[in-house]
């Protein structure tokens, strides 16, 4: 037996599953990456790495590769003899630059791993760095300490958004005297149309909303013939503000935990966490949690939103009953991912998220438990695509979910890709449609569904080529 087939077999996937002590294409990116999207939804915002420039050129041509738009971010350069002394001088001249070239109304900084095992300490630099008149003493700088030997982009985005609260909302709690209005909070969502959804939502609730953070136009802003580089849609006053909301709801519950809990602990909000509500059942769970924490009724225009998409649902579901699908990605979306296939009938069998959990491993395994349609499904906290390949080849399914890296497993096995996640650097577009909310799920319903029957048509005999399906 040649390489190439035995690595498709049980033998070769037993190999694979003992493997500790190397990882093949995480499902995952390091820390600041989840940072820096977070920094970006604030107005003015210049997202700074504490570290070395390498760093800092991967996170942004990652997010300018997924959204076809420049990624404006700066980093200190640290090398070589910044690791031996430290790189407070590197952070003394980087403010200075970033500031005097960039004039930002707020720096969100982060580090990279080299920055982290120096131990350099943010706080003190920045001060040291204010002393030494590089910045002035108004301009706000959001320190997030992102070592990315812990967690991931996921962690990334919540220790800056919790960073950047701090920052801001210094002295400005007003010790339970409410703004009436509602902080919501997306996650790590790659498909940034979700915040426009999510706030036209709740403008037809009437509910009167400050997103954290707002980086739709960050990724999707008109071409106007002129450049500009600063597109963050949450206001500095804004964000400042929400430590007095009446509650906070996340959408992505294992990237903003830290988050939520200080809104919660701190600031006695109510608060909500969701895991991605994807599919008619989880976004009603959303909508009526938004109208319990606010006291605002669901309007008829959702409802009849709500009634196209459960026709949507009705019209397609035979295309997903019985069928298995496999997904990777991050917890939160592959559980929203999950609880979808299920409410249409499929079958989620192999669940991998390399920033898996043992908790999440548990949540997923009730999810799967509380359906018929999950009785074959695994979840598979802290496996890669090199792992899932050798799944995909020894227990197959219909279709594999998730991001451009599983282009490759997706052809080994023979079945089609449906792209959602990050990054999406093989087809255009995908960010500006929702994936969330009713309108959201009718574009599940129609990617995975015609995905399934362009597979049918390039596939078939003749006799079965039919006009009708
Ligand atoms: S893992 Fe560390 S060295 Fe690599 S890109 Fe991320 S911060 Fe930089």
């Amino acid at each position: 037996m040649n390489t190439a087939e035995w690595i498709n077999t049980v033998e070769y996937k037993e190999l694979n599953f003992a493997r500790k002590a190397l990882v093949v294409n995480p499902t995952k990116a390091c820390q600041p990456l989840g940072a820096f999207f977070c920094a970006s939804g604030f107005e003015g915002t210049l997202p700074y790495e504490h570290g070395s420039q390498g760093c800092t050129a991967y996170f942004r041509n990652n997010l300018a590769r997924h959204y076809r738009e420049p990624f404006p971010a700066v980093s200190d350069s640290m090398t070589e003899d910044a690791a031996v002394f430290g790189g407070r001088a590197n952070m003394i001249e980087g403010l200075k630059n970033a500031n005097d070239l960039y004039k930002p109304k707020m720096i969100a900084m982060c580090t990279s791993c080299m920055a982290e095992v120096i131990g350099d300490d943010l706080k003190a630099f920045i001060s040291n760095a204010r002393d030494a008149g590089s910045i002035p003493a108004s301009l706000p700088v959001a320190p997030a300490h992102t070592p990315s030997f812990i967690g991931s982009h996921i962690t990334g985005y919540d220790n800056m958004l919790l960073a950047i609260v701090k920052t801001l909302s210094e002295g400005k709690y007003k010790d339970g005297d409410r703004n009436g209005k509602l902080n919501v909070i997306p996650g790590f969502d790659a498909h940034i149309e979700n915040i426009r959804e999510v706030k036209r939502y709740m403008s037809m609730m009437g509910v009167p909303v400050t997103v954290l953070a707002d980086n739709t136009e960050t990724f999707d802003s008109p071409l106007s013939g002129h450049y500009e580089m600063y597109h963050g849609g949450t206001t500095l006053a804004e964000a400042g503000d929400s430590v007095n909301a009446i509650g906070t709801i996340s959408m992505q519950a294992y990237a903003s935990a830290k988050t939520v809990k200080e809104f919660g602990a701190e600031y006695g909000q109510k608060t909500a966490e969701f895991n991605y509500p994807m599919g008619i059942a989880a976004f009603d769970s959303f909508l009526m949690k938004v109208s319990e924490m606010t006291g605002m009724p669901i309007p008829a225009s959702i409802t009849d939103e709500r009634g196209r998409a459960l026709d949507a649902a009705t019209d397609a579901h035979q295309y997903f009953h019985g069928k298995r699908f496999s997904m990777f990605g991050d917890p939160d979306v592959m559980l929203g991912l999950a609880r979808f296939i299920m409410e249409m009938g499929g079958e989620p069998v192999h669940i991998v998220s390399t920033n898996g959990t043992k908790k999440w491993e548990r949540e997923m395994q009730a999810l799967l438990a509380s359906s018929p349609y999950g009785s074959s499904g695994t979840a598979y906290p802290g496996k890669d695509l090199w792992h899932l390949r050798s799944l995909l080849v020894t227990e197959p399914v219909d279709m594999l979910i998730g991001d451009s890296h599983g282009k490759y497993a997706a052809k080994d096995a023979g079945i089609p890709l449906v792209r959602i996640g990050f990054p999406i650097t093989d087809r255009v577009n995908l960010h500006r449609y929702a994936t969330l909310g009713y309108k959201g799920t009718m574009n599940l319903i129609t990617w995975i569904t015609n995905a399934f029957l362009d597979e049918l048509d390039r596939t078939c005999d003749d006799a079965h080529f039919e006009l009708l399906r």
